[in-house]
């Protein structure tokens, strides 16, 4: 039955009847499953019989959460993991081998360029960073031995947009797989196997689990290429365990009405923040101002959460905004329901030279601020009476 988001989002994946007439799908805490005969032994090694062996193989509570986000992103199977970092080092090096070749976009998340840079050559597999944007280097980049294209959309810190269309013609006309770490933008608000994508990912650290209480993540595509990955990460072990899996299938219960609230004040405080005599400029792809507006409006229901803005002032100005902040919190991470603000400056980028964080375009007056689900006349008040620190020269 094809049954519409928001019931998906609660019903999905999940069992109708379950042990004991429970409502809830059970944590099932455990780490083997036993055989009551050598028969079933047999018929399940023939894969006669569909039942659980182990718990690095699978678990009938992360099952249930891989199902309802299949149902979500329109896929057809979806493998969870231990974390974002963890689905996406364990989808590359199970799909790439000696000799291959990947191509990505230079704004990909951090420790995901430090991956591809400075450990898949120790497996023979090379990457060329591409400008994001740039489609004629992705062309100019891919070789005969290029497999993979690999991005974000929307990136960090600048939520810039891939059009995905493009990208995907590009990819069909050499033959290469598109992955696509869709963690900014949900599979509420886009859905890239849609246009053609082959595989999504999502850190579900994110929006998906919502509540910041949880780290997984999530690598969703057709069977046979998750189920490829899935063979992979029975040798690499980043599993999810049960009672995370509990919780992201909680989380995604309210994951619909999250969305919607997120999407709709993520918006009404970058419009605010874009009024800001303080403010020197925002970045937010639902914003007209936004250089890819016209793809994002395409593309995606809706914008999110995460609003990037850049203050007047300097370093010290930004500390003194910060430190006046009472509502927001400030901390990694984004798509909770408490609003986080993040200085990638001093946090993401520290151990770079300012030289070297501003040739990124990471300025000290740079913030990225997740918008939860509080009432967003109290976040703007927060805000407000922040930058009243900061001087208008
Ligand atoms: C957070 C994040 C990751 C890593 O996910 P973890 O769950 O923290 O391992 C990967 N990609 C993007 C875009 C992220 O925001």
């Amino acid at each position: 039955m094809n049954r519409r988001f928001s019931t998906k989002a609660v019903h999905g994946g999940e069992d109708r009847h379950k042990a004991y007439d429970s409502i809830t799908t059970p944590i099932t805490q455990t780490s083997t499953f036993v055989f009551s005969h050598t028969d079933d032994i047999k018929k399940y090694t023939s894969k006669e019989l569909v039942r659980f062996e182990y718990g690095r193989y699978g678990n009938p509570t992360q099952r249930a959460a891989e199902k309802k986000l299949a149902q979500l992103e329109n896929a057809k199977d979806a493998l969870l993991f231990s974390s974002g970092m963890s689905a996406i080092t364990t989808t590359f090096l199970g799909l790439l081998s000696a000799g291959d070749h990947l191509v990505l976009t230079d704004d990909a998340y951090k420790k995901t360029l430090d991956f591809c840079i400075t450990c898949l050559p120790k497996f023979g597999i090379e990457s060329t960073v591409v400008k994001m944007g740039d489609y004629e280097a992705i062309e100019n980049a891919i070789k005969d031995n290029t497999r993979i294209f690999f991005s974000e959309s929307p990136t960090n810190p600048y939520l810039n947009i891939m059009d995905l269309d493009r990208i995907v013609d590009i990819a069909r006309q050499h033959n290469l797989l598109v992955i696509s770490d869709s963690t900014f933008a949900t599979p509420y608000n886009q859905q890239p196997l849609d246009f053609g994508v082959d595989i999504v990912i999502h850190s579900a650290t994110k929006y998906l689990g919502g509540h910041n209480d949880l780290l997984a993540g999530v690598v969703l595509g057709g069977e046979e290429l998750v189920e490829k990955v899935r063979e992979f990460s029975k040798m690499m072990g980043g599993v999810i365990d049960p009672h995370g899996s509990y919780l992201l299938i909680r989380g995604l219960k309210t994951f619909e009405i999250r969305m919607k609230r997120l999407n709709q004040s993520g918006l009404q405080v970058a419009r605010f923040l874009e009024k800001h005599p303080k403010v020197e400029r925002v970045y937010y792809p639902g914003l007209e101002s936004h250089a890819q507006y016209d793809i994002a409006k395409r593309q995606m229901r809706g914008f999110g959460c995460v609003v990037t803005f850049i203050i007047k002032g300097n370093d010290e100005t930004a500390s003194r905004f910060l430190n006046r902040l009472k509502l927001c919190y400030i901390g990694p991470s984004f798509g909770g329901v408490e609003t986080l603000i993040t200085h990638p400056a001093s946090m993401t980028y520290y151990d770079y030279s300012r030289e070297e964080r501003e040739g990124l375009g990471i300025l000290d007056t740079l913030m990225r601020l997740s918008v939860g689900i509080e009432d967003v006349d109290d976040i703007i008040e927060d805000l407000s009476q922040a930058l009243e620190e900061v001087t208008n020269d």
